[in-house]
């Protein structure tokens, strides 16, 4: 009984999360005793942000550990690292304060492969002898990890966007702006209320589920390296998810028996602002690219060959499996500068400080400064009040 309440219990909050997916969801941060951990047992270590509590919580069943859940302020890991909220700070913080120290003998924490661009395992190692091992990009494959003495197969530390990842973005997307429109259709159209959750909702699945078709479109635009913060290819896609959405329309016409010139028009303009707001920056809400609010500075790395010492640590953080490793020479290779979403957690974790952004004028972003400066909440790198 008590197993059937919290099934039920997890798929509501799990619903429920999903829906307000868009904002910060903070849980009780601090150490958790899953199983009957020992001193020997793993520690893991996760954001705050409730959903992925409860997933990893889930995930790491059966397996007697500890999971620390750092302070991010709700927001999940990548967001969280890339934007500064789960960095060095938080991470030394819920050593110290857990207890931790108290429960086990030993000084390793798994992170997340995801939380690399925020935390450098060099800082945590010096301020705290613990060491960082990164974990799996999915949580999924937490056991296949463990059971492999803690190495990666190169399928665990590369970022996907598989359907169900897609079907919670498009509902990330969809209830907010429907709750948001519909305060502001309520008092001139009350009557259509329905339609307006159907072409908001209609509208984000299609998008997030016929994403594979568009990807090839997107990647195409990418190969030609010119910068355009609404290009040809978003333009593609708007086209055809607005034909889709003007047969709906058309269709909820007939249907209704009422066609009337200005309810279509009125439905058409709705139904593509609404594309317009979902596809401006698709490249930004998939894991696959980087988002276009980036501005036109376009990044490449560049690895110093006299620097780079062939630790492979760049091979085991890129989630893009953007590396490779030299046969001739242990020295770390940028192969596939089209998979690049400028992450930089190969830059933050090379403990030689042998990779460096370049920008296409050839200005150099160092380690320092990328360690420094973290993402906004638009993507972009702000330096001292200076876009960089
Ligand atoms: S670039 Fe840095 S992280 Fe990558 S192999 Fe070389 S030394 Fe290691
Ligand atoms: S190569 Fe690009 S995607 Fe890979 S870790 Fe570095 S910045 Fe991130």
């Amino acid at each position: 009984m008590r197993k059937l309440f919290d099934r039920i219990s997890y798929f509501w909050i799990t619903v429920i999360e999903t829906l307000l997916r868009f904002f910060p969801f903070p849980a009780k941060t601090g150490m958790v005793k899953i199983g009957s951990p020992d001193s020997n047992s793993p520690v893991f270590l996760t954001c705050n942000f409730q959903l992925t509590v409860r997933r990893v919580k889930r995930a790491l069943k059966g397996i007697d550990c500890y999971l620390l859940v750092a302070n991010t302020r709700g927001i999940n890991v990548w967001c969280a690292a890339t934007g500064g909220h789960l960095n060095n700070h938080s991470v030394i913080s819920v050593i110290k304060t857990s207890g931790i120290e108290e429960k086990v003998d030993h000084k390793k924490i798994i992170l997340p492969q995801l939380a690399a661009p925020g935390v450098e395992s060099k800082v945590i190692k010096k301020k705290t002898s613990w060491e960082v091992l990164w974990g799996p990009v999915d949580i999924k494959d937490i056991k296949e990890f463990l059971e492999n003495n803690f190495t990666k197969s190169e399928q665990m530390h590369k970022v996907t966007f598989p359907l169900t990842e897609r079907i919670e973005m498009a509902i990330m997307w969809a209830f907010p702006l429907s709750v948001f429109l519909s305060l502001i259709w309520i008092p001139f159209f009350i009557d259509e209320l329905l339609a307006l959750w159907m072409q908001v909702w209609g509208i984000s699945l299609m998008t997030f589920i016929f994403y594979p078709i568009f990807e090839p479109i997107l990647l195409l635009e990418k190969r030609q390296k010119k910068y355009a913060f609404f290009g040809w290819s978003k333009l593609l896609i708007l086209i055809f998810i607005s034909s889709f959405s003007l047969l709906g329309t058309v269709i909820y016409t007939i249907i209704l028996n009422s066609f009337e010139p200005w309810l279509f028009a009125r439905w058409c303009i709705f139904s593509l602002i609404v594309s317009i707001i979902i596809v401006i920056d698709l490249t930004g809400t998939t894991p696959l690219f980087k988002s276009d609010t980036h501005g036109d500075k376009v990044f490449t790395i560049k690895v110093d060959a006299e620097k780079c010492k062939g630790t492979s640590i760049c091979l085991s953080v890129c989630p893009r499996n953007c590396f490779e490793m030299s046969e001739e020479r242990n020295l770390a290779i940028f192969k596939h500068e089209q998979d690049c979403v400028q992450c930089s957690a190969c830059i933050v974790q090379c403990p030689f400080d042998a990779i460096q952004f370049e920008d296409q004028k050839g200005n150099i972003l160092t380690p320092e400064t990328v360690r420094k400066f973290k993402l906004n909440l638009s993507g972009k790198r702000t330096i001292r009040g200076n876009q960089s």
